[in-house]
């Protein structure tokens, strides 16, 4: 993969007070109108010229440009492992990074990326816009300054903020608990299981005793293998047997994610129990996570979900489907052993679940 690289110091000719490495990777907010109207990506040699105020900040701004912008609705995890391998590498050149990312699929990157950086004492914070950096009314200032602030942010020489976050509108959420809800307004971020990790207004409000603490003691360790040999049933009333049998029958299928009703509720038809029964028989891991963006599962608190906890199905709690799809596939990169991938599923890797 070729990128291009482009280097900014904002405070010269006083020295920087932090180095950030943004990393371009397509998107609306990079997007501006050309002589014709039409929409192309955006140089971002001249990131002054449309964002004047990051000469107040201070720093040594590197940014490094995927060459061929994408549009989020085309990443896969070809493009989360060319991220993660670049923040990886530049690690120790640099205080903090920020991800420019199309808001559509932002969700997924964010929680895949927390899952693959392993003991992360930096912040990595995701943002974008819902209109292009050059529109009149574009969220995109906003949305970078802020996110270079806060990913620029130290106290006592420590990241204030050492996880991969989505910064939007003003709120600053973990990134493996945000979800898209949004795509007319500037909202288009919501966290519906964890609480903001900051707010900015005159100033950037913090809240501390939700942040994760740094791991500064260990090395960062990058994971970048990923089985997407995975699936996500959705449940729906009045959904088919054959439905239920294609998705369970994909070639070389590993993990799904049922996506349950309520508190983890699933139709108690026999044909339904028996199917996911015989998947997980065949070596495929069923993790069940619930339709409500609110509230967590809790198999066998009603008849509805009673028998999916007999049959295996593993509990994802309150995890969000981009979280637990991404984990899923993180998890099945490295692991073989159905036992062991229940138990991950389970556990809290980097906040992305609630153990109590
Ligand atoms: N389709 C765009 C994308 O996700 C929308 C956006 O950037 O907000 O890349």
């Amino acid at each position: 993969m070729r990128y291009n690289r482009i280097n900014i110091i904002t405070s010269a000719p006083k020295p920087p007070e932090a180095s950030i490495l943004i990393i371009y990777t397509g998107g609306t907010l990079g997007m501006i109108h050309d002589a014709q109207g039409a929409l192309k990506p955006f140089d971002f040699s001249s990131i002054l010229d449309h964002v004047p105020s990051l000469r107040q900040l201070e720093l040594n701004l590197t940014v490094i440009s995927f060459e061929v912008p994408i549009d989020s609705s085309d990443i896969s995890p070809t493009e989360w492992v060319q991220i993660g391998k670049l923040i990886y590498s530049e690690y120790d050149n640099f205080d903090g990074f920020v991800v420019l990312h199309g808001t559509d699929t932002m969700a997924y990157s964010a929680s895949a990326l927390s899952f693959m950086l392993e003991n992360l004492s930096k912040p990595v914070i995701f943002t974008g816009a819902q209109l292009p950096i050059s529109s009149f009314r574009s969220d995109a200032r906003e949305n970078v300054i802020t996110a270079i602030e806060i990913a620029a942010a130290k106290e006592n020489g420590a990241a204030i903020v050492p996880e991969v976050c989505i910064f939007f509108d003003y709120k600053l959420f973990r990134g493996n608990r945000s979800k898209k809800v949004e795509s007319l307004y500037f909202d288009a971020f919501e966290s519906e299981n964890y609480a903001a990790l900051a707010e900015s207004g005159v100033v950037i409000n913090y809240n501390r005793s939700a942040i994760l603490k740094s791991n500064k003691k260990h090395d960062l360790i990058l994971h970048d293998r990923f089985d997407n040999n995975v699936a996500i049933l959705k449940l729906y009333p009045g959904m088919t047997k054959s439905y239920v049998t294609s998705v369970l029958g994909c070639d070389g299928l590993r993990g799904v994610v049922l996506e349950t009703f309520g508190a983890g509720n699933a139709p108690t038809a026999n044909w339904l129990i028996e199917l996911i029964e015989e998947a997980i028989k065949k070596g495929i891991t069923v993790v069940n996570i619930s339709q409500c963006p609110g509230g967590t599962v809790m198999q066998g608190r009603y008849e509805t979900s009673k028998r999916l906890k007999e049959i295996g199905v593993v509990g994802g709690m309150d995890m969000t489907l981009e979280a637990a799809i991404t984990k899923l596939m993180i998890i099945l990169g490295d692991e073989k052993d159905m036992t062991e991938i229940s138990l991950k599923i389970n556990a809290s890797k980097c906040g992305e679940l609630s153990l109590n």
